[in-house]
């Protein structure tokens, strides 16, 4: 192993972004490490996550979540080794997940770390496949949506880190068919071609209401909600009578500037009994064993598949976060440190 390190690059938010962020609202500072106080546990992490969710922490305002403070690192999902430990049950080698990513060594309070088993996936699966992406698709599907077999299920966002992993479990469990949206042809080809989708479309490519009709003729059931507004608006137009709609996210209108109109058609919610449910998925950490089980399993079988864009180097921590913002992420967006 290589030495201890002395000092540790982080990102710290200097700037609350209006509209999009810029690599101007961001900077790269170094800080030194020091022994683990009593209780913790120090870190070299090897991977960091960026997740939309990020860019809500941006701004200063009451959420689910606080506010990322000005000047100060920002956090987030990481994966990594313990290099020093004053905490018992944390061992000098072992392999953990945590929250103080967004940087190359995270003195970390054992309480909030947990150990990975990494002959069941890689490290880095435990930011996306196996980690908090993975359990918001397999939560988000099977307890908030009540996905039942037969069901035509619709996921926008498809190509991404939570939607790859709706489209694949829902054909797992018996979907009649599968209809995924993403923004670009080459998504679309990976969805159908390599990971099974029944159809696909390139929301892009023309009016999301027309394409959905097209590609899931006899409606839909389900509609897992990565993306919002249009996308919101032709699943109300294409639901079956007593559909649900998981409503995990809204990632067309994080960077508006100005509040997000509805959707015109809310009205088709009555007739049709619809039902539309938002999820954090921290409420479901009662079903983390039965999903690592499931999961672990369809990755030993081969039947369900995961992609990552990794994004070399702690430096590049902000481009990897608007890149996946601008969609240039296949399956789950990280960031390679200490490589
Ligand atoms: P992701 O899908 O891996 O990455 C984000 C993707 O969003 C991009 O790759 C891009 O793909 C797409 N996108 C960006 N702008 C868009 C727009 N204007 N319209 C349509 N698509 C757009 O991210 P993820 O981590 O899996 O998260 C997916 C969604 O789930 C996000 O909305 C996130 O906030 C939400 N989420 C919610 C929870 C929860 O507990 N509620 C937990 C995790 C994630 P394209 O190339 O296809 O545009």
């Amino acid at each position: 192993m290589s030495p201890s390190p002395t000092t540790s690059r982080e990102w710290h938010l200097t700037a609350r972004p209006n509209g999009w962020p810029t690599p101007a609202d961001f900077a790269l500072r170094e800080v030194p490490v020091t022994e683990p106080a009593e209780g913790r546990i120090l870190v070299r992490n090897r991977y960091f996550s960026v997740d939309p969710y990020m860019r809500g922490r941006m701004n200063d305002v009451k959420s689910y979540v606080p506010p990322f403070q000005l000047g100060k690192p920002m956090d987030g999902g990481a994966v990594g080794e313990v290099i020093a430990s004053a905490a018992d049950g944390f061992a000098v080698g072992d392999h953990v997940v945590h929250g103080l990513g967004w940087r190359e060594v995270s003195d970390v309070p054992a309480a909030h770390a947990t150990k990975v088993d990494t002959s069941l996936a890689p490290l880095s699966a435990y930011l996306g496949v196996l980690g908090m992406t993975g359990l918001t698709a397999y939560a988000g599907l099977f307890d908030v949506a009540s996905f039942k077999e037969g069901d035509t299920v619709f996921v926008s966002g498809a190509a991404g880190a939570v939607g790859n992993q709706v489209g694949q479990m829902a054909k797992l469990r018996g979907a009649a068919r599968v209809v995924g949206s993403a923004g670009s042809d080459e998504k679309v080809r990976h969805l159908v071609e390599d990971l099974g989708f029944d159809a696909a479309f390139n929301y892009k490519n023309g009016p999301v209401r027309e394409q959905l009709e097209a590609a899931a003729p006899d409606g839909i059931d389900v509609y897992f909600d990565n993306v919002g507004g249009d996308h919101l608006e032709a699943a109300l137009s294409s639901f079956n009578v007593h559909g649900r709609a998981t409503i995990c996210g809204m990632i067309a209108a994080y960077n508006n500037t100005e509040p997000t109109p509805g959707p015109r058609n809310m009205a088709l919610i009555i007739g049709k009994r619809l039902r539309l449910q938002g999820m954090l998925v921290n409420d479901h950490a009662a079903l983390q064993p039965q999903f690592v089980k499931d999961v672990a399993g369809w990755i030993a079988s081969g039947e369900l598949k995961y992609e990552e864009t990794v994004v070399e180097g702690v430096e590049q921590g902000v481009e990897a976060f608007l890149g996946m913002l601008r969609g240039e992420n296949t399956g789950k967006m990280i960031v390679a440190v200490n490589q």
